[in-house]
């Protein structure tokens, strides 16, 4: 959508919060910052307050609760116009302020150089998640509809934007677990960066959804017919791959047909026991790839996506991948940890937040990446080597699933595992080949570490070909290295 007009709004606002001061609030926030940007116009000619309306809308089909309506709406009235902190504060609450001043960009006046404000910009940006994670998704939804809209701006400022939006907004997408969001964001930046590429890959995708839908419409209704005589409920349809996660792979060597999710199947049921059972109906019927299964239901991904992942063989002996879950966790696929905002709960967002802290490895690691940097450009630097870097997939001996960030090594993989397994490492067996602490993992390496309860600690020497923090720090501990 790329723009909303209010009354629409209102309406669907109206019917999924339940308290009426609540939809008085938002309609209150709409008043003001319709008051305070009336001078101003977007890009595209149209009155500026359509932006946070259309920012407002996009968090409101998330169900978003009313204080981070009231922020979206409210978002660029501190940067951009004359209302005030306190203003805000008084007409609403120290909350919806919070999340205003978290979305604001920081004082030009306090930074020398338009690059040390980008870098304090980036870092306070990410930060917004270990405050209130709200933040991070009024951004992203900011960012989406800047995104939705670029067509307005110059080439060169359509490029900036683009690359910033693969670089730090699609990534935290994805360590939140919003994947419709991460896609989104993705195919509209190829779009402006490679406008040739994203033309190609989109004509490319229609064809291959076109191309197979006779076979994939089959299977669809077989596993239906199925499901619905051992009286399972569900609702199964496939898709094609987002257009610039085709163009990774392709990016990466590979031919288009050794994209394994290249084209998948998903079945969703009620519950839990019912995923398993649909499991079952499916490797009954079709032949399947055991090898290649995952159960991420029992262990979630660290951005806690959950689902059942098996490939099968369609009728042309094409690879189809099927993603077996609950309706649930489809819908907290899409929206990632906002699915867990409890709208009727008073001071649901320390839940969520708690939640953050508990399934979320980026919380962590984040913290970790704070407490080591030195200053704003060492902070963004590791975050985009460490949590926003393509990732790799290893696993211990009894199959444990590790995500760690491209270029690892088995000392970052033991640190992972645990501080006295890194300190004590030796050596490493990598698909029962020894190897070297330093040797750098690949993906779906199994690896067992080797350790000498004797030794004293990590090598120095280490400390440069490590990638991740907790590794680093705990290097320099040992060491004695500030
Ligand atoms: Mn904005």
């Amino acid at each position: 959508m790329s723009s909303a007009t209010y009354k629409q709004f209102i309406n669907h606002v109206g019917n999924y919060l339940e308290s009426k001061s609540d939809v008085e609030k938002v309609k209150k926030a709409y008043e003001l910052a319709e008051f305070y940007h009336r001078n101003q116009v977007r890009n595209s000619g149209e009155p500026y307050i359509i932006h946070p309306l259309s920012v407002a809308s996009i968090l409101a089909n998330m169900h978003a609760d009313s204080d981070t309506l009231c922020a979206a709406l409210l978002h660029d009235t501190l940067e951009d116009t004359t209302l005030s902190r306190e203003e805000i504060k008084e007409q609403f609450n120290a909350d919806v302020l919070n999340l205003v001043e978290g979305v604001t960009k920081n004082d030009k006046v306090n930074y020398s150089s338009k690059e040390e404000l980008n870098l304090a910009n980036t870092r306070k940006l990410i930060n917004g998640l270990t405050n209130d994670v709200r933040i991070l998704i009024i951004k992203l939804a900011d960012r989406l509809h800047n995104m939705q809209t670029l067509e307005y701006k110059t080439p060169l400022k359509q490029k900036e934007i683009s690359i910033e939006t693969l670089e730090v907004y699609s990534p935290i997408a994805y360590c939140l677990g919003a994947y419709k969001l991460k896609n989104d964001l993705e195919d509209l930046s190829l779009k402006y960066i490679k406008p040739d590429a994203y033309k190609e890959l989109s004509d490319k995708k229609k064809e291959l959804e076109q191309h197979y839908s006779y076979m994939l419409t089959d299977m669809l209704k077989e596993m239906y017919e199925l499901l619905s005589k051992k009286s399972i409920p569900s609702s199964i349809w496939y898709r094609v791959k987002n257009v610039y996660g085709i163009y990774k792979k392709l990016n990466t060597g590979a031919n288009i047909h050794e994209i394994k999710d290249l084209l998948a199947i998903k079945l969703l049921v009620d519950e839990v026991d019912d995923c398993y059972r649909a499991l079952g109906i499916v490797h009954k019927e079709f032949p399947y790839k055991d090898y290649m299964f995952k159960d991420y239901i029992g262990t979630p991904k660290p951005n806690f996506y959950q689902s059942l992942h098996t490939y099968v063989t369609g009728g042309d002996g094409s690879l189809v991948q099927m993603q077996i879950r609950t309706i649930e966790m489809e819908l907290v696929d899409t929206y990632g940890i906002m699915r867990f905002f409890d709208i009727n709960k008073e001071k649901s967002q320390i839940e969520m937040q708690d939640r953050l802290k508990k399934h979320y490895h980026v919380y962590d690691s984040l913290m970790e990446i704070n407490k080591a940097a030195r200053d704003n450009e060492e902070f963004v630097k590791q975050v985009k080597e460490e949590l926003f870097s393509d990732r790799i997939y290893v696993y211990t001996p009894k199959g444990k699933e590790v995500e760690l960030p491209k270029g690892s090594t088995a000392v970052d993989f033991a640190y992972s595992i645990h501080t006295e397994i890194g300190d004590k490492m030796t050596g490493a067996l990598v698909n029962d080949e020894p190897k070297d602490p330093l040797y750098v993992l690949q993906n779906k390496d199994v690896v067992r570490v080797i350790t000498d309860s004797c030794l004293d600690g990590p090598k120095e020497e280490w400390l440069d070909q490590v990638k991740t923090s907790k590794a680093k720090r705990k290097i320099k501990e040992f060491n004695r290295i500030k």
